[in-house]
């Protein structure tokens, strides 16, 4: 097959570029470096099978080459980067989606959308499932993120009712594991470059917030696995053990056999208090769930900083 992955040097891209080269797939790699990195896609570069197109995908763009698959992945998807950079992160949600659903429709291509928890903002039942239309502030800081989700959902079903294109949408939890950017500000990452460093560990709050960690490789199976049925309606990805950050935090202390204490810093405003999915769907229409622990994903994650410093 001839697969178009965004955000193809990103954290779940890389991932998938090179599950999608293994399995024999020809892949076009878009990335603008914005939260990317070529350290993710080093070893991809080599494959005559692989090419990087160095470009914003929120301009629109042709490709000559046939396609079979469009994956649009590219987004500012750490609240870090997306509170630093409010405009781009609206822009690849909305024109990025809309100029990727234009290439899927022009290739009669299939076309995937990585979209996210946060569609469900601070929820206010618990766990989501797919039919809960979520808690959003439309003006707050994270909405920038959260309403250009909303948005690409929208797009891309306005583009399967209107033009009959085949899509899938997965919203995606919390993940984790190798690949991630040591410095793009998610709590694993945070947490684990701190105890590798011996720094304070930042617990937001009090760490009573919780999050549903899935570890990277159950993440690429259940999207692989979305490839293989003919299932339209959007699908939760994610792992539904909940955890505190607080308890998070204490087991990246452990798992890394850190010195390093806690600090107390002040919750950023709109931070969802709760967040679990419901995966019964995922569970049903897949076949799939999550089998990493925290435990075990987190060991690996550690490995992965280790080595890259
Ligand atoms: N968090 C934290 N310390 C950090 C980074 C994040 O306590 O150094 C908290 C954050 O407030 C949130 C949770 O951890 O409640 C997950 O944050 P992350 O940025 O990883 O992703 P989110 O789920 O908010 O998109």
């Amino acid at each position: 097959m001839r697969i178009l992955v965004t955000g193809g040097a990103g954290f779940i891209g890389s991932h998938l570029c090179k599950r999608f080269i293994e399995q024999g797939n020809k892949v076009i790699c878009i990335d603008n470096f914005i939260t990317g990195s070529k350290k993710n896609i080093e070893e991809l570069l080599h494959s005559l099978n692989f090419r990087l197109i160095e470009r914003d995908i929120s301009i629109p763009l042709y490709i000559e080459e046939d396609l079979d698959w469009v994956f649009h992945f590219a987004s500012l998807a750490s609240p870090k980067h997306y509170l630093n950079y409010p405009i781009k992160t609206l822009k690849s949600g909305l024109l990025g989606t809309y100029n990727c659903l234009g290439l899927a429709k022009e290739k009669k291509a299939k076309f995937f959308l990585a979209s996210t928890s946060e569609v469900y903002g601070d929820p206010l039942i618990h766990p989501q499932a797919e039919e809960y239309w979520g808690n959003v502030s439309p003006i707050g800081p994270r909405s920038c993120y959260d309403e250009s989700k909303r948005a690409a959902e929208a797009l891309t079903y306005a583009y399967m009712r209107q033009h009959n294109l085949d899509i899938r949408v997965a919203r995606i939890f919390n993940s984790y594991g190798p690949n991630m950017q040591a410095d793009d500000g998610r709590v694993v990452s945070n947490f684990i470059v701190q105890a590798l460093k011996g720094k304070d560990l930042t617990v937001y709050g009090e760490g009573n917030q919780t999050r549903s960690f899935c570890y990277i490789n159950d993440l690429i199976e259940g999207i692989l696995k979305m490839m293989e049925v003919d299932y339209k309606l959007p699908l939760n990805l994610g792992s539904s053990s909940e955890f505190k950050i607080i308890e998070v935090a204490n087991l990246v202390l452990k798992s890394t056999n850190s010195n390093s204490r806690i600090k107390f810093l002040p919750l950023p405003e709109d931070d969802p208090k709760r967040r679990k999915p419901d995966i019964s769907k995922a569970k049903e229409i897949l076949n799939w769930q999550p089998g990493v622990s925290l435990e075990e994903g987190l060991k690996k994650t550690i490995e992965f900083f280790e080595a890259s410093n």
